[in-house]
């Protein structure tokens, strides 16, 4: 089974994602590869970080379940490998998610939304981004949102870290049990 997680850049996907993985231990998350250099603070293991050869290289051998430019860097998925019997949790932007629709139609795509645009712009601002790159992140909201809800199965708010992801897990493990998987 496959679950994406989209949403608005500083919605906090990264910290659902976690918190849902710590909450479904049948659930697998994938790593993605990003060009983007990684943020003070952040861990090494955020992202696998690759320079611009070395992603357009997998590109090219055709590793990639989907990839995308966002905000000017390159991001993408390994055609996952999880351990048996996992299922797999990708966290990527709407273009992604778009493509992975596009190869596996029965992928579940969750939307998650911040309670609202001062709350989105005051976690970009203290992930310590530039100016200029909050602004070109709060600017792509709404296109995002938008996309993102002619996508999604389910929409989900994160008003509270730990609320918000008991209502992802809740999601994953409805669709795991309907289909005998996992649980
Ligand atoms: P950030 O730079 O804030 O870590 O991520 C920027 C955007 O890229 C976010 O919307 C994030 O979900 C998305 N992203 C992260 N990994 C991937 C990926 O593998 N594929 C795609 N398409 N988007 C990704």
């Amino acid at each position: 089974a496959l679950f994406v997680l989209i949403g608005p850049s500083g919605v906090g996907k990264g910290s659902v994602a976690a918190a849902v993985v710590g909450k479904v231990p049948s659930l697998w998350l994938s790593r993605s590869w990003t060009t983007r250099r990684r943020r003070a603070g952040e861990a090494a293991d955020a992202y696998r970080f690759v320079d611009r050869s070395a992603f357009e290289a997998h590109v090219e051998e055709d590793r990639f379940l989907e990839w995308a430019e966002v905000f000017g860097e390159l991001y993408g998925t390994p055609v996952p490998d999880p351990p048996p019997g996992r299922a797999v949790l990708l966290e990527i932007d709407v273009q992604g998610a778009a493509q992975v629709r596009k190869r596996h139609p029965e992928a579940v795509v969750i939307l998650l939304l911040p309670p609202s645009r001062a709350a989105q712009e005051e976690r970009l601002r203290g992930r310590g981004d530039e100016d200029a790159t909050v602004a070109r992140r709060l600017a792509g909201a709404e296109r995002e949102e938008r996309e993102g809800r002619a996508l999604a199965h389910h929409v989900v708010v994160n008003d509270d870290l730990s609320r918000a992801a008991d209502e992802v897990a809740a999601i994953v493990e409805c669709h795991l049990s309907e289909r005998g998987e996992g649980l």
